[in-house]
């Protein structure tokens, strides 16, 4: 078997990573200064080096959350200014960039993105033993494309996006908010003052002043590792219908998320562990899951990799998601959920809720942008993804429970199939089914 390995970039993903394995993996620890700050009475003004610029509505951020929400929040006529630290939209994202069924139609993206369409997400548990679900029509794309193409639209619809713009901080000033950010092309610290601001950087938020603190955040980060496997010839024709999740615990006793998602060019397959572990180590156990996989679905084919390194979220959401007309999106909010890594969809829905309320705010139908925006999360999205981090929790807690689930699920594809959708919009009937689903896997769950 033909194995390259390209050589490492001299910047790449994995050194930021590998810090992480001598510190505390805190979202933010290769990215000084990302910390919210109200700087006490010292006058922002004071500091600035440039004339401050007004806008309307600042976004921090520009992944699916930021970007979402600059597209719909400038078409609804609302100037609108996104500060990414980038220089290149998406370039840097690690994801496995799985998109559920109808995501490119709900978010108004052309379907050019969609690399492959998975009818199937395949699960494995401790046992190994493979349960399939349909999951409709799932989309894979990439990073770059995704987060590209929605900046591009959001271009088109008048909003201004500033790469190498890194966000340092805000603070109040009457009725406004100063946001405060670092040029990284010209070293210059720069001030922005804008009636709403979105904070959505994704896991890398420190958001470390009341009301938007969470104490239990960094205990929620899991550090991952990818591959992208290029192939010197396709895979067996499975591979590109199928989305694979894996759970195991390795050899130390940790539990491991482990994927492989099919694109167009190449596939994606990494893992995930909870808390603290090296980039060395987290490439080792990679190392040992790639031929797993390799074995099954691309035997004695050539392949490179590229490596990639990221932190993501697996807590539960964060309690408080606004501070007056400062609200957080995305995987900044905590809207992942925690037993598959996914949170796209709803870091694009919370960006278009934003956009909804600050929309509101600019035509006069609202004075409570802020309190609107998380009163309609929490009813969205909190349910599902709490229950998800609690269900995480007893799972991991005993790895033998993934079986039972995944079993259940294989038997009961009604329960499956409710799994799938944003809990608020359940029937009576369906809550009842659903309850009952519930309590047979706890009994279950209890045996082993
Ligand atoms: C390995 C991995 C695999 C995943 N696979 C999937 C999947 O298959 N499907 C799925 O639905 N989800 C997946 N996720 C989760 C998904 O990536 C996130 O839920 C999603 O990216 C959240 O979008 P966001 O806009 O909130 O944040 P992000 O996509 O993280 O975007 C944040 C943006 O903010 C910018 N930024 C950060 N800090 C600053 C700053 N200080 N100043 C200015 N800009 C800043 C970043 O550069 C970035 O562009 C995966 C995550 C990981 C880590």
């Amino acid at each position: 078997m033909n194995v390259l390995r390209l050589p490492p970039r001299k910047r790449s993903p994995f050194r930021k990573l590998s810090g992480l394995g001598n510190t505390r993996p805190h979202a933010g620890d290769s990215i000084p200064g990302t910390s919210v700050k109200r700087r006490g009475k010292q006058s922002p003004t004071a500091k600035r080096s440039q004339p401050m610029q007004d806008v309307e509505f600042v976004v921090v951020g520009c992944g699916p959350a930021g970007g979402t929400a600059a597209r719909e929040a400038a078409r609804a006529g609302v100037e609108t200014l996104v500060l990414e630290r980038d220089p290149v939209v998406g370039a840097k994202r690690v994801c496995a960039a799985g998109l559920r069924p109808g995501f490119c139609a709900m978010f108004d993206l052309p379907l050019s993105i969609v690399h492959c369409n998975p009818p199937t997400m395949s699960l494995r548990g401790l046992s190994g033993k493979r349960f399939d679900f349909p999951v409709g029509t799932a989309h894979t794309t990439t990073r770059e494309e995704l987060d590209g193409t929605i900046a591009a639209l959001a271009r088109s619809e008048g909003a201004q996006i500033t790469t190498s713009a890194l966000f340092r901080g805000y603070e109040r000033d009457g009725a406004r908010t100063i946001v405060e950010f670092a040029d990284l092309q010209s070293g210059e610290r720069r001030q922005v003052r804008a009636r709403s601001v979105l904070l959505a950087q994704g896991s890398s938020a420190r958001l470390e002043t009341q009301p938007l603190t969470y104490e239990n955040w960094a205990a929620g980060l899991i550090t991952c590792y990818q591959y992208r496997v290029y192939l010197d010839r396709p895979a067996i024709d499975e591979t590109y219908r199928v989305l694979e999740m894996h759970y195991y615990v390795t050899g130390a006793g940790r539990n491991v998320i482990a994927w492989m998602f099919p694109k167009r060019d190449h596939l994606s397959i990494g893992l995930g562990v909870a808390g603290k572990m090296s980039g060395k180590e987290l490439r080792a156990e990679l190392d040992a899951f790639l031929p797993t996989v390799a074995a099954r679905l691309f035997p004695n084919v050539g392949y490179s990799v590229r490596e990639e390194g990221n932190l993501l979220y697996g807590g539960a959401p964060r309690p408080n998601i606004s501070d007056g007309d400062v609200m957080v999106a995305g995987t900044a909010a905590g809207l992942v959920d925690a037993t598959t890594g996914e949170g796209i969809h709803e870091a694009a829905m919370s960006g278009r809720i934003a956009a909804r309320v600050v929309a509101d705010a600019h035509h006069g139908k609202t004075t409570t942008p802020g309190a609107q925006y998380e009163q309609a999360l929490k009813g969205m999205f909190y349910g599902r993804l709490r229950h998800r981090h609690k269900l995480m929790t007893i799972l991991e807690r005993k790895p033998k429970r993934f079986d039972v689930l995944f079993e259940q699920l294989a038997r009961a594809p009604r329960f499956a199939a409710m799994l799938q959708r944003d809990r608020n919009d359940f029937s009576l009937a369906e809550w009842a089914y659903l309850y009952a689903q519930a309590a047979l896997f706890s009994v279950r769950a209890l045996r082993v």
